[in-house]
């Protein structure tokens, strides 16, 4: 038997439990080791019957002197044992377990495990783990793990699968790191982890294997992102601008505004990137309304300059033309011609230096000598695709993706770890802060009120975002908004103008009604939440958020940064049925702060990366024993996986391990 083979070789593990034990992704017999507990119980003090206290959680070892099913005056079965050891005796009660009458033997000795409490005037152990073992037990008298479960697979039956995993095949479990990193860091080996984490003598190893798993985790993900942007450095040949400080400034200049010095700071790196032999691979992060777009611009003017072509990519037809607007503004004046593809519109001639479309220029064809610089904005999955399927048809450009959604630090060094970074943490003067309100049940009315009142009297526009069901555009979460908007249409807003928009809705209407919205035909939008509106709308000054318990934080700066982008003074409603202290103090960071990268590094402590980066979703990671709050742990591994990279020492053991992390570069 090997650590690679199906789940199913695994003695008692049949094709039924192999089934179920998918939907905790674990198909092999290396997953399920890589199953980790998320607690133990601690079960390891061993106590005679005599001595044993209520409120303590003890072992005790003991005869089943008696066993049977009873039922309480309020008519629940109960199962009520009575066990003895040399120096006294004790009850034991379950709840609704009939089979333990059967399971459990009178006259034989077993180990119970759990807390001791009063059960009317008598000491007992209520809904004890009991194993019959006296060696190696694993349910029973030590830290005892507690896995995560699903349906039919419970913490007892897959810590029985790792005992027996574990005594066949820990052998096999072979060491992938140098020795010379395990006696810097001071780490267990990796067969120690892998033993430990499921069954540890004590919490301080219970501690150590973990903080070896997490440094695997860590280390592979950036050793992969290392050598990654090692080989595309190696093999792409660059297209090296000529860039002086001059024709930035030249630029800069012509701005019918004065750049941040964040703006300015990053046009630099940029402009050092493209200065370079090697294609840049960077990611520019700001806030909604930090000015990304310009600082782009640069970049193409650059390219420009150079006799490049620019390929700007938006994520939808509408967002494309506000881009093509601000492009021409930016660009005619100093002789540069920006054309416009859509779905209806043809490559446009070869003298066009900037070309603006949606993200299905990717899949265009282009001439790969001419185009020196890709720019993709608003992108979720940063780079790697897209460069992935640029490299297909032989272009190897400068690489510009850019993003709203605020990325610690931590997150970017690990998940993002062959990207340069750029930040934009800074907006520009003048802004005014998005005034934001965290509105309970009762408020509810007099916030329609009021929000009814002002669109009226000022003809300025609202945002209305229907609750969120599910992650992605299901058919419940259409219906709900539906039923949302002829509510709101009637019975709420009857003097006022509505449109709806959610994902079944297609593209060519959806961009219609947006256009309704942006030219004032509509006074209020009604959305789904994970509709992409990231456009702008200068007279929409009101946000209103159905559910706002149900989002991260950062979503709901996301979805609070669509107003407030002209100079009007701006306001956000979050709606809220939930009112929890917890639900309540968390929203109300919405009402303190307006900067995103705070209200993330939040989101990260309080909600964990799955849930705020949809780290599952990127194919490669999903830290099981790591934290990406960790800084400490990140730095190290990074530095770790640096010095390995450079020394060359990458063993077969360990490439095996970066095969995992490999899946979506293949193509790199
Ligand atoms: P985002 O980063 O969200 O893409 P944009 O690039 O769309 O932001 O910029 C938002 C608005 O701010 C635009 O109207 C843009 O012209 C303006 N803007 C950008 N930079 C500055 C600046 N330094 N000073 C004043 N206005 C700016
Ligand atoms: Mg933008």
């Amino acid at each position: 038997m090997n650590l690679k083979d199906p789940i199913d070789k695994l003695p008692l593990v049949g094709p039924t439990y192999a089934k179920k034990l998918e939907k905790l992704e674990i198909r092999t017999i290396e997953d399920l080791l890589n199953h980790y507990p998320f607690r133990y119980d601690d079960f390891s003090l061993i106590s005679p019957i005599s001595r044993v206290q209520p409120g303590e959680t003890v072992t005790i070892r003991g005869k089943v002197e008696k066993i049977a099913n009873e039922y309480t005056k309020n008519r629940r079965q109960i199962q009520k044992a009575t066990v003895s050891d040399d120096y006294g005796q004790i009850e034991l009660i379950w709840f609704n377990q009939p089979f333990l009458a059967k399971t459990l033997k009178t006259g034989q000795i077993y180990n119970f495990s759990g807390k001791v409490e009063w059960f009317g005037r008598q000491k007992a152990i209520i809904s004890p783990e009991y194993e019959a073992s006296k060696s190696g037990c694993i349910h029973t008298g030590r830290l005892v793990p507690v896995y995560p479960e699903t349906a039919g697979i419970s913490s007892k039956w897959l810590r029985s699968r790792m005992k027996t995993a574990l005594d066949l095949l820990s052998d096999q479990i072979r060491e992938f790191l140098p020795q010379e990193i395990l006696d810097k860091e001071g780490l267990l080996t990796q067969k120690e982890a892998v033993s430990q984490i499921h069954f540890p003598n004590s919490k301080t190893l219970a501690e150590s294997s973990r903080r070896r798993l997490a440094f695997n985790e860590l280390f592979l993900i950036q050793l992969s992102a290392l050598i990654r942007k090692k080989e595309r450095e190696e093999k792409a040949q660059g297209k090296p601008f000529n860039v002086s400080a001059d024709r930035i400034q030249f630029f800069i200049d012509k701005l019918p505004f004065e750049l941040t010095g964040a703006q300015k700071r990053c046009v630099e790196e940029i402009a050092s990137d493209l200065r370079k032999n090697t294609p840049a691979n960077r990611l520019l992060q700001g806030d909604v309304g930090s000015g990304k777009t310009v600082v782009a611009a640069a970049a193409a003017y650059l390219a420009c300059l150079n006799g490049y072509q620019t390929l700007f990519m938006a994520p939808t037809e509408i967002l494309a033309n506000q881009h093509f607007k601000t492009f021409q503004e930016l660009l005619e004046p100093l002789g540069i011609k920006t054309a416009l593809i859509t779905g209806s519109t043809k490559t446009p001639a070869s003298e066009v230096q900037i070309i603006i479309g949606t993200h299905s220029l990717l899949y265009q064809n282009f001439d790969p000598d001419r185009v020196g610089l890709v720019v993709i904005d608003e992108q979720h999955r940063f780079g790697v695709e897209q460069r992935a399927l640029l490299a297909q048809k032989g272009l190897f450009p400068h690489l510009l993706t850019m993003t709203a959604t605020p990325i610690p630090r931590s997150v970017a060094l690990t998940l993002y770890g062959d990207l340069d970074l750029s930040v934009i943490d800074e907006l520009p003067k003048g802004r005014i802060k998005i005034k934001t309100w965290v509105v309970p049940k009762t408020k509810r009315q007099d916030a329609y009120k009021w929000i009814g009142a002002k669109l009226k009297e000022s003809g300025q526009q609202a945002f209305i975002v229907c609750p969120l069901i599910e992650e992605s555009e299901s058919l419940s979460s259409v219906k709900a908004a539906v039923k949302e908007f002829e509510t709101l249409s009637e019975k709420i807003f009857p003097n006022l103008k509505l449109g709806l928009l959610h994902g079944r809705i297609k593209p060519k209407q959806k961009d219609q009604i947006l256009n309704d919205f942006k030219q004032g035909r509509l006074d209020i939008l009604v959305s789904t939440p994970v509709v992409e509106v990231g456009i702008d709308i200068p007279k929409a000054t009101i946000m209103l958020i159905e559910a706002a318990d149900r989002f991260g934080l950062a979503q709901l700066h996301q979805l609070r940064g669509r107003v407030g982008r002209g100079s009007l003074e701006s306001f956000c409603f979050l709606f809220t049925e939930n009112e929890t202290p917890e639900v309540i103090r968390r929203l109300k960071t919405m009402e303190m702060t307006n900067i995103g990268m705070e209200l993330a590094e939040m989101d990260l402590k309080l909600r964990g990366p799955g849930e705020v980066y949809g780290t599952k979703q990127h194919g490669f990671t999903n830290l099981r024993a790591a934290s990406l709050t960790d800084l400490a742990l990140i730095q190290k591994t990074r530095k770790a996986a640096e010095e390995i990279l450079s020394s060359g020492q990458i063993n077969f053991d360990l490439q095996t391990k970066l095969e995992k992390y490999k899946i979506d570069t293949v193509q790199n």
